[in-house]
């Protein structure tokens, strides 16, 4: 018999009941019991879905983080956490967000918080100084296996391996953070001996790393590690996800654990290597079902490749999703206005654990026991795969008709600059702004009641166009020198063009977490991508209407788009890039057309679709940047082409980043303070570039002092003639009077830059 079980689930409740819980209660509007009662039915919910498997997950249901929850596992808690009284669950929120309430007097540091491998998840890192213990506090974890079992649950507890917790973590101190596994591995096999007194048989335990490309130290420290802890009474699973092993897959086949978890979607050719490798004593669990992604899995022919391997396997072989559910939304059954046909076409994660128990039953039973469903299932395979909805020929002709020359400008930045600067006669230090403006309470509301069919197209145009004149009047005002039109008609940079893409459909409630009580609803990219009509062009030529000053054109580049997006699984990523890529190119030139003079692109997410591995980035790289040039440089040499970055760790990237041969980027560098020098070390960026000199996730008003010190030293590297100056991104989550006081600053500095760098040429002059 084949076993089934599963890496985790959601934890956000499939109403997004843990945001609301959890915001309630740093709002003092709800009791910690009530907290806790919310987290018990979402447990108990997710434990019914996985009631059919062999095992559910315990142990991966978390208030806020689950790293952050193993850091309280494992006692390893900063020292600022020490002296606080209070709960602790006050001090758990205090880790992760600054404060338990939003009244608490008891502030601290928020733990920083970063990207979970290449998901759009985030979680707390934890920290490791000279004076780190370890205690460990299983509290939470034994509850929630003594609630699965009094619920009728087989538990299989899931943690976070020693390795990956190192690994993630940040060494304060310049110690080496391998020195640190020797204490914490007393500290797990304390945790395995205590499970194994509770009867645990088996215990999940993560270690995605072994994905990435490993030092020989870390190599060796996993050998260490799993020896050290195999004489427990209890059994592991080592759990890979998220990619393949490479040349990691024997070290990984051989470390004294009962059984091995590979990630089937995303490695599946190593999956025959795997099965010669590893030990025959031990169980392979292969993650079939897409954990990462929301098509329906092909159920036939999962299990025509699947038989032979049991037949091999026979109880050997475990089966589950590829990773934890944490990365899909929660039901698809909530959906009762999606279009029907690609609903057919759709699993979440309540629908994958039933794919799972399916495929199953087909092997352990046979095919016929569950022969309707596998018909079914056929049938929407096959409905997708020749749907004229998905499939445009026309589309697809487009794409093999793409030439290199579609991505490259007439001329070198050098004579377009020249153009450029003759044609829109800016100052030295030109300010700008990243593209939104603050999104008001009017604002959503107007969009929310046009959506909603309460306020009919007419109204809603001119409530927009009046915050549109409105946006252009304060730029004015401030002084600022390239306008935006604010953004007001866009709920977010990604839906506003999904919404008006052809190829694209919204769900209702595909929430997922993206950290703490924070979740996106990424859009679903299901077909080949078209724009028949013009997307941003009526409210760009408004906004230009009432200015003589130029107003900059605002897209999302192709990117940025897919990395936010639910994609396709049927063609490769490259290929849906690039029609997105097409689709804005045509966009670009309809506002070159219009007279708009300067478009900026944003790429926000080009650094987030790189692969876990290094040896992978330049393939990434080649068909990203591919996809930008074809979008953005189509257009004439007048033409000012701009693009942003949210991040300016680039260094690693730059040479793919000046490929793009945008005119201008702006980019994020006041929070990096002290790193800035960095950033501009070794970058040598050939065109101009607006480095951030206003903290934007911040609602402190920065100085004109230090944007004139930030634009200073980048003008140690970079000529002044090249040198924008701006904000670190757009600025809707802030309020106008921050935004005006700030921006005036900014204009101020700019023209004090402007008066220094006079005199100095005066003083060239003279002398
Ligand atoms: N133009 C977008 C804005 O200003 C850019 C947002 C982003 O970079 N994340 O909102
Ligand atoms: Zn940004």
């Amino acid at each position: 018999m084949i076993t089934t079980h599963n890496l985790g689930f959601s934890r956000i409740g499939k109403h997004r009941e843990l945001k609301f819980a959890t915001e309630s209660y740093w709002n003092k509007a709800i009791t910690t019991e009530r907290l806790e009662e919310q987290g018990r039915q979402i447990r108990q919910e997710n434990w019914q879905y996985q009631a059919k498997l062999d095992y559910a997950s315990v142990g991966d249901f978390s208030f806020y983080d689950h790293v952050l929850d193993t850091s309280f596992l494992l006692g390893n808690l900063p020292s600022r956490t020490k002296d606080l009284n209070g709960s602790e669950l006050d001090n758990y929120f205090r880790l992760a967000r600054g404060r338990a309430s939003n009244d608490d007097c008891h502030c601290i540091h928020a733990g920083e918080m970063t990207k979970w491998f290449d998901t759009n998840y985030h979680y707390i890192v934890p920290e490791l100084t000279a004076d780190t213990v370890f205690t460990l506090n299983t509290q939470r974890l034994f509850a929630h296996i003594e609630e699965s079992k009094a619920q009728g649950i087989n538990p299989k507890p899931v943690i976070i391996g020693p390795l990956t917790y190192l690994y993630l973590a940040k060494v304060n101190d310049s110690a080496d953070k391998l020195d640190f596994l020797e204490a914490l591995l007393s500290v797990y096999a304390e945790l395995l001996d205590q499970l194994s007194i509770m009867n645990i048989e088996w215990l999940q335990i993560d270690e995605p790393i072994l994905v990435t490309e490993l030092s020989p130290q870390w190599r060796q420290a996993f050998e260490k590690a799993y020896y050290r802890l195999q004489t427990r009474n209890i059994k592991l699973l080592l759990t890979t996800y998220f990619g393949q092993l490479q040349e990691n897959l024997q070290l990984a086949c051989n470390l004294p654990v009962a059984g091995i978890h590979i990630d089937a979607i995303n490695a599946k050719e190593e999956v025959n290597k795997i099965i010669d490798w590893l030990p025959s004593h031990k169980v392979l669990s292969l993650g079939i079902i897409d954990g990462r992604n929301i098509w329906k899995t092909d159920l036939n022919q999962c299990i025509d490749w699947l038989e032979p391997i049991a037949k091999k396997l026979s109880h050997r072989l475990w089966l589950a999703p590829s990773c934890s559910l944490l990365h899909v939304p929660v039901d698809l059954s909530l959906e009762a206005t999606l279009d029907t046909d690609i609903k057919n076409w759709l699993a979440f994660a309540v629908q994958k654990i039933e794919e799972l128990d399916i495929i199953a039953t087909a092997l352990n039973e046979g095919r016929g026991v569950v022969k309707e469903a596998l018909i079914v299932n056929l049938e929407a395979i096959n409905s997708r795969k020749q749907s004229t909805r998905v499939h445009k020929p026309s589309i697809k002709n487009d794409i093999k008709n793409i030439t290199p020359e579609l991505g490259i400008r007439i001329s070198s930045y050098e004579a377009r600059a020249l153009k450029q600067h003759q044609q829109s006669s800016l100052p030295l230090f030109p300010t700008t702004t990243i593209g939104s403006f603050p999104q008001t309470k009017a604002i959503r509301k107007i969009r929310s009641d046009f959506k909603n069919n309460t306020v009919d197209l007419n109204h809603y145009t001119s409530a927009i166009k009046k915050e549109i004149e409105y946006a252009i009047r304060e730029q004015e005002e401030i002084g600022i020198d390239v306008l935006v039109h604010g953004e007001a008609e866009r709920n977010d940079m990604v839906e506003y063009f999904g919404e008006q893409l052809e190829g694209y459909i919204f769900s209702k409630y595909g929430w997922v977490q993206s950290y703490g009580s924070r979740c996106v609803k990424p859009p679903i990219l299901f077909g080949d991508i078209d724009r028949s009509k013009a997307m941003t062009v009526y409210w760009l030529l408004y906004a230009q209407s009432l200015t003589e000053k130029p107003v900059k054109g605002m897209l999302t580049g192709p990117v940025t788009l897919l990395n936010w997006s639910f994609v396709r699984d049927d063609q490769p990523l490259k290929e849906t890039c690039l029609q997105l890529a097409l689709a804005i190119r045509k966009e670009v030139l309809d506002l070159e057309q219009a007279g708009i003079e300067i478009i900026q692109i944003d790429e926000a997410a080009l650094r987030e679709g790189l692969p876990l591995r290094r040896s992978q980035w330049q393939e990434y790289l080649n068909w990203a940047v591919e996809s930008f040039k074809i979008c953005a440089n189509g257009v004439k040499d007048e033409t000012q082409i701009h693009t942003h970055m949210c991040y300016s760790k680039f260094n690693d990237i730059i040479k793919a980043i000046i490929n793009m041969d945008a005119d201008v980027i702006t980019i994020e560098t006041s929070r990096s303070d002290s790193k800035l020098l960095d950033v501009f070390e070794d970058i040598n960026y050939p065109n101009e570039i607006g480095p951030g000199v206003y903290d934007i996730h911040s609602p402190n008003i920065p100085d004109q002092s230090a944007m004139i010190e930030l634009i200073e030293r980048a003008s140690e590297k970079i000529p002044v003639e090249r040198l924008w100056v701006n904000p670190d991104c757009g600025l809707k989550t802030r309020q106008w009077s921050e935004v005006s006081t700030a921006l005036k600053n900014m204009v101020s500095a700019a023209k004090i830059l402007r008066q220094k760098q006079h005199q100095k040429s005066n003083i060239k002059v003279a002398s």
